[in-house]
């Protein structure tokens, strides 16, 4: 793992980030000398500073060097000779941005935690795959998230390829989302499960 990138500072997208960097300092053999890089919108900087103060120094100093960065919107950044990141604003809270990676194979666009957002599907236009949110069913829609049908919306407005649902609230994870997206976009449609691997321009999972 070379780079862990934020979408928003809401905690279910970063809780984890402090164990992560504790497994990695702990469980690595040999121990690791590869940097870790964490990249965000405006403020992440701050945020992994303030998390330092409550977890420790490790967090900044794990015994392998951590670079952390504020990722400036519509301003490419390389993270490896093929492979170039970008952020979008959304509507969800003040900082929350989508992703883009591109690279030779493809190109992913990930929502992050968004409402329905016309500039977004504009955005996201021709994504190989559209790794969307879709927190809440119809009847509990919100405008800082997506339904399943609005997730669908989404791909159909940016002509995505292929669908990608998670980030499912209890009532949508006991209910069929890839169906309700369908019912919106024509295309391949999956809903998320954790560990699951999708591959970029093979045309497989
Ligand atoms: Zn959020
Ligand atoms: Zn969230």
């Amino acid at each position: 793992m070379s780079h862990v990138v934020l979408s928003h500072f809401h905690p279910d997208h970063w809780g984890e980030l402090p164990m992560l960097v504790y497994a990695l300092k702990y469980t690595t053999m040999p121990p690791r000398q590869e940097p870790l890089v964490i990249l965000g919108p405006r403020g992440v900087v701050r945020l992994i500073k303030q998390l330092a103060e409550g977890y420790g120094p490790w967090l900044l100093d794990p015994g392998f060097p951590i670079g952390i960065l504020d990722v400036q919107d519509g301003e490419p950044f390389p993270l490896d000779r093929d492979v170039s990141l970008e952020t979008f604003p959304v509507p969800h809270t003040p900082e929350s941005v989508a992703l883009s990676l591109t690279a030779p194979e493809g190109r992913l666009v990930y929502t992050g935690d968004t409402g329905p957002s016309s500039e977004l599907a504009r955005w996201a236009g021709g994504a190989d795959v559209l790794l969307a949110e879709c927190s809440l069913p119809k009847e509990m829609a919100l405008d800082i998230h997506l339904t399943p049908e609005q997730a669908g919306e989404l791909a159909r407005d940016a002509g995505a390829r292929h669908l990608v649902l998670t980030h499912f609230y209890p009532p949508v994870e006991t209910s069929d989302p890839a169906r309700a997206a369908g019912a919106r976009f024509p295309g391949r449609i999956t809903a998320a499960k954790d560990g699951d691997r999708f591959t970029i321009g093979g045309g497989g999972k």
